[in-house]
């Protein structure tokens, strides 16, 4: 992409991101408090992986010295989940850092090509997954049926789904519309918006691609007569959700809230053994969602370093990554996050559908297949209201 095609959201990410780099190199004492909530330094065991490195790695891109392949390395394999920040003392956002960062390497066509898919596909057919959005809207129309939502019909409430949904878990989008439909709330679905767009513009780290699902979505919400989007359980979506404003996004004019802020107080919390939140819920939303919050008091939630819990491994896009040596990297960090949460329990319930993908991965990677259990939160919610 050429310069001048860099829209504004970018343009004004990068100004931002280059003068922030520079406070925090001067801020950033090399205390290392933040290293040990991080879950791909601890994975990877290498000074190389530090957050303190990596906000060296993402000055040097921002302001466009030249780089190498282990500053690449050291770029990739942030997750992005914002668990240093809250160990720091200056409260430095590296993941901010490293996301303006990956954004610039993707203009200048750096960006590993598996990350770069994920926007092209966005910008061509409004679904993160799939250059051609035919299949997941089949997906969509025949799990919205089977959940007695007719697509495409006026509502006040639109779901959203994630991208996961619409292609590798069908019944999670099933169980997500019947907890709303359990709850009370009749949900509609449009075969117009498949993607809310936070694995573009977070993942691949492009914003822009995001943008024109944003729009097409202010324009359904007027056709349908809906009030509040309500999104999946998609961390990355989350994410977009809390930082839209501070990208300088299009805004909706409508609340959004997950799906578990509009089930709460209508449907019984279930109970799980341990509760993985995810960096969505716990890190990037204002507040932590009210019914993750009542689950926690009954389960156990793991955490490594207070007050969060490290990320699944599988934020910052690391498991769309098919390029050596990158893939590689990513599959050691699952496999020991996975290890790690094995250790804590043999059932796990995750509200996010990228925790839920990325750990069974990782307990795949770890040989523990059978003997841990993953569970998404919509099918627990599903089950504990009959
Ligand atoms: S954002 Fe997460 S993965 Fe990246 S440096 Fe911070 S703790 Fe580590
Ligand atoms: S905790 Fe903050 S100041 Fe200390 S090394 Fe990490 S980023 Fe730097």
């Amino acid at each position: 992409m050429s310069g001048n095609t860099v829209s504004e959201s970018l343009r004004g990410l990068l100004e931002w991101a280059r003068e922030y780099a520079e406070e925090a190199r001067r801020l950033c004492a090399r205390c290392h408090l933040c290293t040990a909530a991080c879950v791909s330094y601890h994975a990877l065991r290498s000074p190389l992986y530090t957050p303190a490195r990596r906000i060296e790695a993402a000055a040097k891109v921002l302001r466009g010295e030249p780089i190498g392949d282990k500053d690449l390395e050291v770029l990739y394999t942030c997750t992005m989940c914002g668990a240093c920040t809250a160990l720091c003392p200056y409260g430095i956002e590296v993941w901010r850092l490293v996301h303006a960062a990956r954004a610039k390497l993707s203009l200048e066509g750096k960006q590993p090509p598996s990350l770069q898919a994920i926007a092209e596909n966005m910008l061509r057919g409004g679904h993160s997954f799939t250059p051609s959005p035919e299949q997941p809207r089949r997906v969509l129309v025949g799990a919205a049926r089977k959940a007695g939502v007719e697509p495409d019909s006026p509502g006040r409430l639109l779901y959203v789904p994630s991208p996961f949904e619409t292609t590798l878990y069908p019944d999670v989008l099933e169980a997500s519309l019947r907890a709303l439909r359990s709850a009370g709330l009749e949900p509609t679905v449009t075969t117009k918006v498949l993607d809310f767009g936070g694995n573009a513009a977070f993942d691949a780290s492009r914003p822009d691609a995001a943008v024109s699902a944003l729009e097409k979505l202010r324009g359904v919400l007027n056709e349908l007569g809906a009030e509040v989007v309500v999104l999946s359980g998609c961390g990355a979506d989350h994410k977009l959700a809390a930082y839209a404003e501070k990208l300088g996004l299009p805004g909706l004019g409508v609340k959004t809230v997950s799906l578990y802020e509009a089930v709460h107080g209508r449907l019984e919390a279930p109970g799980a053994q341990l509760l993985f939140p995810s960096c969505g819920f716990a890190r990037f939303e204002a507040h932590v969602c009210p019914l993750l919050r009542s689950m926690a008091r009954d389960a156990s939630v793991p955490r490594d370093k207070p007050p969060y819990t490290m990320c699944c491994g599988g934020g910052g896009g690391l498991n769309y990554l098919r390029e050596k040596p990158l893939a590689e990297l990513r599959n050691k960090i699952v496999a020991w996050r996975a290890r790690k949460l094995a250790a804590q329990a043999d059932s796990i319930v995750t509200p996010c559908i990228k925790c839920y993908t990325v750990i069974r991965h990782g307990l795949l990677l770890a040989r523990l297949v059978g003997r841990v259990k993953v569970v998404h939160m919509s099918k627990l919610l599903v089950q504990s209201s009959y």
